[in-house]
């Protein structure tokens, strides 16, 4: 370990991998150099890990991400890895992106790269495009604010756009955590640390950089991403970092719908959903993503709803790892259905002609409306995933006409079966019969002659009902609904 600035031999070219895990590596280096902790401080000299003294290398990295790196290098800039890539090659885990920072503004990013595109308001970037993969390029920013800067903030510090240039140690110091801000010197092989992310690393801490409070009210999001971090690399949320998110979580509800949306997703689908979840309510966060959730959660605590909710992030934990497709509308419907199921359940509504109340489905239908409706002022999703949401819940009536054709009609409808997994939930915690859902089970696997017999003899549903055409009287007056 260095300070920044000569040469070593070893960043000129040793290749060689470290042996070991993660955890072996970061000992070594920590109990063979000075540890450090506090005496990060902005305007010190970054520590610089040669290429010995981490386990990063090359072969790891997209090799579009290593073009961007050299090709920006060439051109006459600075250029790093950055954030959750270095973040995650540390610890010797695969990382999900690359994100590259240069001194390169946008403008001039594209100049180099043909396959290139400007974006976002908020925080404007380049996308270097090969493919399907896209290599996120950001200029160093500053973070500072200065009267003619580009930077705008709210009354509450909260910060609206950030488009102030700045160097690569202004870029770390304006970064969310300690261990987001390490950066991968490809000339050179070596890894960068001016906040302490390396000592974060080692000892497992989440970790904001500069005054947390603060930092915080910059960006209320940075609270979900700490909760975030903290459950999928397993570590700790530091204490300084962690003490402001209660009392500071209401500015949550400043953040637009679409973006909590996007940051819903990032944690949980992930593949710990449970846990996810199981923290942000732990940190009172989960009640500014679902509020109407939280509050049946809170009053029905250990039982049902809080069970069947578990069930299905569990479901959804157990998919990722399996590698099977996930989709949001799953999701989104499992964390509202005890609303829906117990609006239609109340509801008294009845059909304008008959007089009679509405059926099931329509019920369903109606409150999932109400209960989309409400939710989309928190946190919103894309149309699509909010009409399957729907379609899943008002399908689950369907399930008990087992007569006739009726099953075999149903089978074949583009969501079936979604709204059959969500009916083994149902099962599991006792929602619906067992045997119902078995009987579906069953039904998908067995041959042709078999599922006569089964649609034959369920019980009390041999038959479908004969439809009986009824005469209809014109309406004198056009209908306005
Ligand atoms: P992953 O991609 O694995 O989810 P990541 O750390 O790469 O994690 P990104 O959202 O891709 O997360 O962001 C890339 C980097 O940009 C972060 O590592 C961090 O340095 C910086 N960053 C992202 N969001 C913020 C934020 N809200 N405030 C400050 N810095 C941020
Ligand atoms: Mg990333």
């Amino acid at each position: 370990m260095k300070k920044l600035g000569k040469k070593s031999p070893a960043e000129k070219g040793d290749n060689k991998r470290s042996e070991g895990g993660a955890k072996g590596w970061l000992k070594r280096l920590f109990s063979s150099a000075p540890k450090q902790t506090t005496a990060h401080r902005n305007g010190d000299e970054p520590l610089v890990f040669s290429r010995s003294e981490h386990p990063i290398s090359r072969r790891q990295m997209s090799r579009n991400a290593v073009k961007v790196l050299n090709r920006l290098n060439q051109a006459g800039y600075e250029s790093f890895l950055v954030g959750g890539g270095v973040r995650d090659l540390m610890l010797e885990r695969e990382p999900k992106d690359f994100d590259v920072a240069t001194s390169a503004t946008p403008e001039e990013v594209k100049e180099v790269f043909r396959n290139c595109r400007l974006i976002g308001r908020r925080f404007r970037l380049a996308h270097v495009h090969f493919g399907r993969e896209i290599i996120e390029v950001a200029t160093f920013r500053s973070g500072q604010e200065s009267s003619q800067s580009d930077q705008k903030q709210t009354e509450d510090g909260m910060i609206l756009r950030d488009n102030q240039y700045g160097t690569l140690e202004e870029d770390a110091w304006r970064r969310d955590f300690t261990i987001n801000a390490l950066y991968y010197n490809i000339d050179g092989f070596s890894v960068v640390d001016y906040t302490g992310g390396v000592a974060d690393l080692e000892q497992g801490q989440i970790r904001l950089i500069g005054d947390p409070e603060q930092r915080f009210r910059e960006d209320p999001v940075r609270m979900l991403r700490a909760v975030r971090f903290a459950v999928k690399l397993g570590f700790q949320i530091e204490k300084q970092t962690e003490a402001p998110i209660r009392p500071l979580g209401n500015l949550l509800e400043q953040i637009p719908q679409a973006r909590l949306y996007e940051e819903f997703l990032k944690m949980f689908q992930a593949g710990q959903a449970l846990e996810t979840f199981e923290r942000l309510r732990h940190y009172d966060l989960f009640r500014y993503l679902f509020p109407m959730t939280d509050k049946v959660l809170a009053e029905e605590e250990g039982n049902f709803p809080h069970t069947f909710l578990m069930r299905a992030l569990e479901n959804t934990d157990h998919r990722v790892a399996e590698g099977k497709p996930i989709t949001p509308a799953f999701l989104i419907a499992s964390l509202l259905w005890e609303l829906v199921r117990q609006r239609a359940e109340a509801s008294q509504d009845t059909h304008h002609e008959t007089g009679q109340r509405l059926p099931e489905n329509v019920r369903l239908h109606r409150a999932g409306q109400d209960v989309l409706r409400q939710q989309r002022k928190s946190l919103s999703m894309p149309k699509r995933f909010a009409i399957m949401a729907q379609e899943i819940w008002e399908l689950q009536p369907r399930f008990q006409r087992r007569g006739g054709r009726q099953p075999y009609r149903f089978m074949e409808t583009p969501r079936f079966r979604a709204a059959y997994d969500f009916l083994l939930l149902r099962a599991e915690v006792g929602e619906v019969d067992e045997e119902l859902a078995q009987w579906w089970t069953d039904f998908q696997e067995v041959n042709a002659s078999e599922r006569e017999k089964m649609s034959s003899s369920v019980k009390g549903e041999g038959k479908p009902r004969k439809k009986r055409r009824r005469r209809r009287k014109k309406p004198a007056v056009q209908a306005t609904e």
